[in-house]
């Protein structure tokens, strides 16, 4: 009784603190589809910070699909992989994830998050190393923490920095050495230098895993991701489901045959969780049919993306450089991306502010991200509406 009292009052003081200090996120329950307009409290939003990238997320294809795959295998697996958790879809969906990323096979997980915590730890061990982007994402960092590997870090997107890092791990006698990195960094929109990266790796003789949640689908020749767009070859890609391909949820790791085999003997995430849906899985594969052909969505996307990026530019906007349909407005202190946010919400744009510890502290700011079924009125509605509540919030 009293262990409990002394806990929860333990607990009320670091939720007291997360207000205090303006860091308190909270949730709007959206009432209808994923989409470039929402529902909330019913009110119709434009909607400008969903990873939907190439609107599929209530794409009546993938609903469709999801639906036949209902009625011909079910709603849940109620098992891991390998009780009794494979279906032909599985396999069917690693087959084309693996065909379309041009890698040999790859193995699903309930999320990228579980793909990038169980990759590297049944890979990796005391005698090898890790060389991280400083800036990658958080599944990454966890994944590389449960991994026995000494563990290495370079400024993010600086090749000399890396260099420097990969000559140390080869000093410290590394047997095998992988570098991680994130293709986009998703918090600034900013691709990594894959055609470098490349050859720092063949220099130092590394192994290179790029996590493309923020490019398969979209970036590249046929939405391949970031190795292909920059022309040269990743050896194991993470990526996600739950983004541009559907937006439902699903992660995979594809690369060599033995690394897909081991991680399906080894991996925990893939051992001790629940195997995907059906519905996910046969609307994941209708998702790579189309993104496979979508040439028409991603040059709307990135046209939608550039006149989007010039427009809050003319406006005075603060923006991190790029071309990658992720925006983001910068903003500098929570409090600031929390109010800009809200009067945009008045204004019937539906955003949310970004602040630590998602992002550094001081470095606030709301990320916009594009849709290719956003239309020229929506972004014009959009600059309206963040001109006014840039105004409004003392920003421009
Ligand atoms: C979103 C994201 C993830 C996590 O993906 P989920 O499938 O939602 O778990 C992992 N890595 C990066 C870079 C991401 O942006």
């Amino acid at each position: 009784m009293t262990e409990i009292t002394a806990f929860l009052g333990h607990v009320t003081g670091l939720l007291g603190a997360i207000e205090a200090d303006g860091l308190m996120k909270r949730e709007r329950p959206i009432t209808s589809a994923q989409g470039t307009h929402v529902k909330v409290g019913g009110r119709t939003l434009l909607n400008l910070c969903a990873n939907n990238y190439l609107g599929l997320a209530d794409d009546p294809r993938l609903i469709a699909a999801a639906r036949v795959a209902m009625d011909t295998h079910g709603y849940g697996m109620a098992s891991v992989r390998f009780i009794c958790g494979t279906q032909d879809l599985h396999r069917a969906l690693e087959a084309r994830i693996a065909a379309y990323l041009g890698m040999d096979d790859s193995i699903l997980f309930a999320a990228c998050f579980d793909a990038n915590g169980g990759l590297f730890e049944p890979l990796l061990g005391p005698e090898d190393a890790i060389v991280s982007d400083a800036l990658n994402h958080a599944s990454i960092i966890d994944g590389v923490r449960l991994c026995k590997a000494r563990r290495y870090r370079y400024e993010t997107g600086d090749v000399a920095d890396l260099e420097r890092v990969l000559a140390q791990a080869r000093a410290d006698g590394a047997r095998f050495v992988m570098v991680a990195t994130d293709g986009v960094f998703s918090m600034d929109g900013t691709f990594a230098p894959l055609a470098e990266i490349r050859t720092a790796c063949d220099r130092h003789g590394a192994l290179l895993m790029v996590d493309d949640c923020h490019a398969t689908g979209f970036v590249g020749p046929q939405g391949r991701g970031t190795p292909a767009r920059a022309g040269v070859r990743a050896d194991i890609l993470t990526g996600t489901l739950g983004k541009a391909l559907g937006g439902a949820l699903g992660g995979y790791i594809a690369g060599p045959q033995a690394v897909i085999d081991l991680l399906r003997q080894r991996a925990r995430p893939y051992l001790f969780s629940n195997a995907l849906p059906p519905p996910v899985v046969a609307a994941g594969l209708a998702a790579i049919d189309i993104a496979e052909g979508a040439d028409d969505l991603r040059k709307t996307l990135a046209d939608n993306a550039a006149y989007w990026r010039a427009g809050l530019s003319d406006l005075g906007f603060t923006l991190l450089p790029g071309d990658h349909p992720i925006v983001p407005v910068m903003l500098g202190e929570a409090v600031l991306a929390q109010r800009m946010a809200a009067e945009l919400f008045e204004r019937g744009v539906y955003v949310a502010g970004f602040f630590f510890p998602v992002v550094p502290k001081g470095r606030a700011r709301i990320r916009t991200q594009m849709n290719a079924r956003l239309t020229r009125a929506d972004l014009d509605t959009g600059l309206a509406a963040f001109a006014a509540a840039g105004r409004a919030s003392g920003v421009i």
